[in-house]
């Protein structure tokens, strides 16, 4: 079970156990924003809310720029799960110039891609296929893409985590 730390302006922050969360809830470091029902978790004869999602007391500075690494379902998810070259819905990612010839695994070589087109494109390039990329893939930013263990999310989450960013 795991808890997500917003910075004390709302910005996700961070993962952590929910034993590390309780934790900083109890030294008042943070509040809990969010709890996971009917879970409790108990202490010496004392029960405690289970933390979903807890937000900092004190405001934390964090470094920007930090280079986001490249996964299959970071792809999928800055893509918003639709196919860069139909729009579809998308299931898989698309080497746009294909690995085979020289493409490489980046943010920008990388779009989400429903199956039919991937086996359609094969080897090929959007150029020789003739298709246009509806999207420009490019690394996303923001502080959702820079936080660790976010690449499962748990629904309590999502309104605390901004919207996939590809413009
Ligand atoms: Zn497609």
């Amino acid at each position: 079970m795991r808890t997500l730390v917003l910075n004390a302006g709302f910005e996700p922050l961070a993962v952590v156990t929910f034993r590390r969360a309780l934790a900083l809830v109890l030294n008042g470091k943070a509040t809990i924003v969010e709890i996971v029902e009917d879970d409790p978790v108990w202490g010496i004869g004392v029960r405690f809310d289970r933390p979903s999602v807890i937000v900092l007391t004190r405001y934390v500075k964090i470094p920007y720029g930090r280079l986001v690494p490249v996964t299959r379902r970071g792809v999928l998810r800055r893509d918003a799960h639709r196919c860069g070259y139909c729009g579809q819905a998308a299931s898989t990612i698309d080497h746009v110039v294909p690995r085979s010839r020289g493409g490489e695994d980046s943010w920008e070589n990388l779009v989400a891609c429903c199956l039919r087109c991937n086996s359609v494109k094969g080897n090929r390039t959007p150029a020789e296929m003739g298709w246009r990329l509806g999207v420009t893939p490019r690394m996303p930013f923001g502080p959702s893409w820079a936080v660790r263990g976010l690449e499962r999310t748990v629904p309590a989450w999502e309104q605390y985590l901004a919207p996939a960013v590809a413009a």
